[in-house]
């Protein structure tokens, strides 16, 4: 998607502060962080929200779980963290390519806003 910000960044189009890198996926800073450490977790191919998932997708997302236990030690989130999804309008997504936010060093609350 040419006019998507996000695969501007995981095309290296958009510099970012990256955090972790493979063939696949993609992590790096938010830009306006919602916690001391805020990071986005993406993956490179334009998925544009979670409801866009299909079975083919079932091992790309299964690769960005998998890695968000290293992402989160890497960034020394030992005491616990969130990751979220936000999708569609309700959701407020606000960047319509596939995202998880990850986010700690501070205590969270319950429910969200
Ligand atoms: P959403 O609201 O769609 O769940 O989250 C989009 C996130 O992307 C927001 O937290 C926003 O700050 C972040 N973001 C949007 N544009 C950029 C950018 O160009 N660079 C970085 N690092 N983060 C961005
Ligand atoms: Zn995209």
């Amino acid at each position: 998607m040419s006019d998507c910000i996000f695969c501007k960044i995981a095309n290296g189009e958009i510099p970012v502060n990256v955090v972790y890198e493979d063939d696949r996926i993609l992590s790096f800073h938010d830009a306006d962080p919602q916690a001391p450490v805020h990071v986005l977790i993406i993956p490179k191919k334009h998925i544009p929200t979670m409801d866009d998932v299909t079975e083919e997708d079932g091992e790309l997302i299964a690769h960005i779980m998998l890695k968000v236990k290293d992402i989160a030690k890497e960034l020394g989130l030992n005491n616990g963290y969130r990751l979220v999804n936000n999708c569609g309008e309700d959701g407020f997504q606000t960047v319509k390519h596939l995202h998880f936010h990850l986010l700690g060093k501070r205590r969270m609350t319950w429910p969200p806003g």
